[in-house]
């Protein structure tokens, strides 16, 4: 698949953020721009985020797999296989008290065996890690009906992460702020 890309979307935010989103892949834009969620489906996340307050400078945006599959298809097993390692070190390094899984690819990745139509909205810990769970925001462009249910659904964020608090450990906010990391 890297060999049909024009650029490669390793993902983009700070190196400690507090909030991993994990999407799909790239898109025609990211491909053409090498950065995550630049395309409409990134104009209703930014939007999202800024519903809870948040700019997309503020959190780290990755994907599944790294390069556009060809003709905007799904992503298939190998693909999946081989850009896994990836995400992982991209875990390791931001080390982020909650993930974000938005859609089905990366639901089967940090929530296996499980549907999107029951867990969207709803959150778990793993291993001191907040896994939220939501809808892909393209799924709104395509389907109406459910852009209030994503957006209601990232209203729940907030509320996931106070919940979460001391146990995962807050950040110190004397702490100096990390570099925005961009991995290329
Ligand atoms: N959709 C995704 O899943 N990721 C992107 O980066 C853009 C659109």
């Amino acid at each position: 698949m890297a060999r049909g890309r024009t650029r490669a979307v390793p993902g983009e935010g700070p190196a400690k953020a507090e909030i991993l989103f994990v999407g799909e892949g790239p898109g025609y834009h990211e491909n053409q721009q090498g950065r995550p969620f630049v395309g409409p489906a990134g104009k209703f996340l930014e939007e999202l985020l800024a519903s809870v307050e948040l700019g997309r400078e503020e959190v780290f945006i990755a994907n599944i797999v790294k390069c556009r599959p060809p003709g905007n298809r799904d992503p298939l097993p190998p693909e999946i296989q081989a850009c896994s390692k990836y995400l992982d070190r991209q875990v390791e390094l931001i080390g982020p008290r909650m993930i974000v899984t938005l859609g089905r690819y990366s639901l089967a990745r940090f929530f296996p065996g499980q549907s999107i139509g029951k867990v969207h909205g709803t959150w778990r810990e793993s291993d001191g890690t907040i896994l939220f769970a939501m809808y892909h925001p393209a799924a709104a462009l395509h389907q109406q009906s459910l852009k209030q249910t994503i957006e209601a659904d990232m209203l729940k964020i907030p509320q996931a992460l106070a919940q979460a608090g001391d146990r995962a450990g807050n950040r110190d906010p004397e702490e100096p702020q990390p570099q925005q990391l961009r991995f290329f």
